[in-house]
């Protein structure tokens, strides 16, 4: 029987205890497992899963698409764009409407800030935040130590540098709680203008790859959100890329094992170099997107699926 983790949402990082985190994380293994041998156990038999996305999105959307699916479950979708949002329909009453059909999920990514949190308070079913503006987006942050774990062995005790848009990142907004709960050592790399405005207790910030890369065992390259900036923040990508981008001669300032990872979408040439992206030894990065299914899978398995 799984055992089930301590919330009934996933809309952030902080109510997480390092041991829900554990239990995610070791049934993410499970079905990673369970999905090469096809012997996936249908624990979302009957469900149905409301997805609603107000911006875009490939990874997040069709891994959490894949993993309903490959657990047997169903999807409904909410489609903004077709919505009676445009005859001037409120959000608040459009979840009204769409919890009377008694999803047994709901997966949201929306470009409000906290939205996940707000949804919650209107629904009756868990509530799994797929990223919200750029505060949080927690399955990310699973993932990624899911794959830190795979390639490491372990989180605790790595030295884990975060590189480029800290300010708009929620994946940073989720990786930092969760990595430094798991006992990495975390630097923030980033020109001035890009960094946090706060970063918990014992999380380094560095200006300059050249000091924050040192040591470093995992290297998280964020793309430049320009979609939540002025256009005056990052005059050109080929000055950022000169600055910020990770070539393969800065990763050598790195520990010589070190893995690069990126979220998605990646900017060649603006925060990676083709080089880094594609280098078979360092490069763990389409793995780590891979890894978005059996993660998701886990986090939907544990807060909606029938023990097996
Ligand atoms: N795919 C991630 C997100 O939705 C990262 C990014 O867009 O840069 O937040």
């Amino acid at each position: 029987m799984t055992q089930k983790i301590s919330v009934s949402n996933l809309c952030d990082i902080a109510p997480l205890s390092a041991a829900d985190i554990t239990t995610i994380l070791d049934r993410a293994a499970f079905f990673k497992t369970a999905l090469s041998t096809k012997t996936v156990p249908q624990t979302l038999k009957d469900k149905v899963i409301l997805t609603l996305f107000t911006e875009n999105s490939t990874r997040t959307r069709n891994s959490f698409e894949m993993a309903v699916l490959r657990l047997g479950g169903k999807l409904m979708n909410w489609d903004e764009k077709i919505s009676s949002a445009q005859k001037g329909e409120t959000f608040s009453d459009t979840l009204r409407y769409l919890n009377g059909y008694q999803p047994d999920a709901v997966v949201m990514r929306h470009h409000e800030y906290n939205a996940p949190n707000y949804v919650a308070g209107i629904v009756d079913c868990p509530v799994i935040n797929a990223g919200d503006s750029y505060r949080e987006h927690p399955t990310q942050a699973l993932l990624d130590a899911f794959t830190i774990k795979e390639a490491k062995g372990k989180i605790d005790g790595l030295t884990i540098a975060i590189v480029g848009d800290l300010a708009h990142s929620r994946v940073a907004g989720s990786d930092v709680p969760l990595l430094t709960k798991m006992g990495a050592t975390i630097h923030l790399i980033a020109p001035e203008n890009l960094q946090p405005r706060s970063v918990p207790e014992g999380v380094k910030i560095f200006s300059t790859l050249e000091d924050g890369l040192v040591g470093c065992d995992v290297i998280i390259t964020l793309r430049i959100q320009k979609e939540r900036m002025d256009a005056s923040v990052i005059p050109n990508d080929t000055a950022y890329f000169h600055a910020y981008g990770l070539t393969l001669e800065r990763l050598a300032l790195a520990k010589p094992d070190v893995i690069v990872m990126h979220p998605g979408p990646m900017n060649r040439g603006v925060e990676i170099a083709d080089e880094v992206a594609d280098d078979p030894t360092h490069s763990v990065i389409f793995q780590q997107g891979a890894n978005g299914v059996p993660v998701r899978m886990a986090v939907l398995d544990l807060l909606v699926g029938e023990s097996t």
